[in-house]
This record gives structure tokens, C-alpha cells and sequence, in this order.
């Protein structure tokens, strides 16, 4: 088994752990942890990314934010580059909704290219949800203003995996499908 692969099973076990216990927000309730999992999947299937830090920090990237893992705890087991990743991706609760919501979009154009493989996946994996499984009480009008906002937040991260990119414009358009819900 290569390197690569271990590292990643070990941030899918580490993330399964954490997420225990969490349910996304769609009518199913589904486990929490299909979501990081599906962030790594369109990674690696879909963008052809085979960066094992970039994969780990997919899978590990809501556990700060939303689980007591802090980072010293991923520093011991993922290292520096991983937790870097991580922390980027990890929105600063303190702060107010719509303020967290206009730092992402100016943090995202200044961040390296690994953390913008793992932004732009992240939206893409939400978009998909939205359109497929969406949160069960959110209106039309809310649906749209999240892909709005995502499409700001993506369009600081162009210029770093094309394949994702035309992914992510492929779910953009069928916003229009939204309009009659
Ligand atoms: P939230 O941040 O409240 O919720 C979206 C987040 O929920 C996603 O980024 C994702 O985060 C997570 N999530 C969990 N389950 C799902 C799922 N099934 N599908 C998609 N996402 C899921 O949303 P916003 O604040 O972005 O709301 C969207 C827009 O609506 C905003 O532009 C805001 O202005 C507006 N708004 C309206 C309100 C209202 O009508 N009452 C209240 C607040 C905002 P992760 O990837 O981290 O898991
Ligand atoms: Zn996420």
C-alpha cells in the first residue's frame, strides 16, 4: 500500500470519529461524514488530484469548525502542511454570519492552490447537495442566495484545476432549476 493511501484511510478514520455523532442538514439527516468524503472523492475522481495533504485536509476540513478537534491535536497526527490547510478552511465562529460569509470570498483569491482545490470542492459538494438533498427548511430564495454566494467565493480560486472549475459551472446553471421550487 503506498503512502499515500494510508495517510488518507487514517484522515477518514480520525474525521469518521469526530463527525460521530453530526448530521448534515437534508431531510435524510445524513451522516455528517459523507460530506468530507465526498470533498476527497471529487478531488481525486473528478479533478485528478493525488496530493495526499490536499486529500486529508478534504476529509479533515470540518473538524475544527465543527467538532472539539483543535489543531495542535491534527498538527500531532497530520503535521504542519495538513492542519495549515485545515485552519485555512475553518471559518472564525466568533465573528458574524455575514461577516464570516464576505471573509471567505477575500480569503479565498489569497490562499495557496492546495487550499483552494479544497475550497472550490467544498462548494462543489454543497452546490450538489443543495440541488439533490437540500437543507429541509430552506426556501428557493435561500437556495439561490447560496449559490450566488458561492460563485464569488469560486471565482477567487480560478486558475487552479480547470476540470473543477467547468464541475463547478456545470452545477451553477441548473440554479435555473431552483427558480420553480
Ligand atoms: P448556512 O451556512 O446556514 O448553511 C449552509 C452550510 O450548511 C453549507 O455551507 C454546509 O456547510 C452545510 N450543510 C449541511 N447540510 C447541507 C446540505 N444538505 N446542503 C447544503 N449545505 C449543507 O447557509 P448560508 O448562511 O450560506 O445561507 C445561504 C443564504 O441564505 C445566505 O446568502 C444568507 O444571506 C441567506 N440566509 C437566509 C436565512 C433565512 O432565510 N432565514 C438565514 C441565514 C442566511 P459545510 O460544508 O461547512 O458543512
Ligand atoms: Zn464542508
Amino acid at each position: 500500500m503506498s503512502m499515500t493511501t494510508a495517510w488518507v484511510l487514517r484522515a477518514a478514520m480520525f474525521a469518521a470519529e469526530k463527525h460521530k455523532h453530526q448530521r448534515r442538514k437534508d431531510a435524510d439527516a445524513s451522516p455528517y461524514i459523507n460530506h468530507p468524503i465526498a470533498l476527497a472523492h471529487v478531488l481525486a475522481n473528478e479533478g485528478g488530484v493525488s496530493d495526499a495533504d490536499v486529500l486529508c485536509a478534504a476529509l479533515l476540513h470540518d473538524t475544527i469548525e465543527d467538532t472539539e478537534t483543535t489543531a495542535d491535536e491534527l498538527r500531532m497526527t497530520f503535521g504542519e502542511a495538513v492542519t495549515g490547510i485545515v485552519l485555512e478552511v475553518t471559518d472564525d465562529k466568533s465573528l458574524l454570519k455575514a461577516e464570516r460569509k464576505r471573509l471567505q470570498i477575500e480569503y479565498a483569491a489569497q490562499a495557496s492552490p492546495q487550499v483552494k482545490l479544497v475550497k472550490l470542492a467544498d462548494k462543489i459538494c454543497n452546490l450538489r447537495d443543495i440541488l439533490a438533498s437540500p437543507p429541509a427548511d430552506w426556501s428557493s430564495e435561500r437556495k439561490q442566495a447560496y449559490f450566488e454566494w458561492a460563485a464569488q467565493v469560486v471565482s477567487g480560486v480560478r486558475g487552479v484545476n480547470a476540470q473543477l472549475e467547468l464541475v463547478f459551472d456545470d452545477l451553477y446553471a441548473r440554479r435555473t432549476t431552483l427558480f420553480s421550487c
